[in-house]
């Protein structure tokens, strides 16, 4: 079993909410709820950054990153949207399988980024899922 979280969550073997799946990419929400309707968009074969992708994984991540990215504001109305990924140690990766963050923004969130993140209950993951869901074309 692979000691990479995002792997095991790819191969189900962590439960997750899913927002979006196609050849290439996860998207989904389990990893940082830090504004409602926040979402990660992950590759499927595991690639550590940004140096490591192929054209193919890195055409797919910016094409579903848009697609869930517009869902999400017509689900959620936010104010702003991060979209935002580390890269390397010294400029804030954290866990090392490429990922691009869409987080939801509000004038007053005030967000401090911690490690782990709080999650609501999982029926309120699937809340917020199904409303973006049901906003992809
Ligand atoms: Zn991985």
């Amino acid at each position: 079993m692979s000691d990479c979280v995002f792997c095991r969550i790819i191969a189900g073997q962590i439960p997750s909410t899913r927002v979006f799946e196609d050849e290439h990419t996860l998207a989904f929400m389990d990893l940082g709820q830090v504004n409602p309707g926040h979402v990660l968009v992950a590759v499927k074969k595991h690639a550590a950054n940004i140096y490591a992708l192929d054209d193919a994984q890195a055409a797919a991540v910016a094409r579903v990153s848009a697609r869930v990215a517009r869902a999400v504001e017509a689900a959620f109305k936010p104010e702003g949207l991060s979209v935002y990924q580390a890269n390397g140690k010294a400029a804030g990766q954290t866990v090392f399988h490429y990922h691009v963050h869409l987080l939801p923004r509000h004038e007053s969130d005030g967000i401090e980024f911690t490690w782990p993140v709080k999650n609501p209950p999982r029926e309120k993951l699937e809340e917020y899922a199904a409303k973006i869901r049901a906003r992809l074309a």
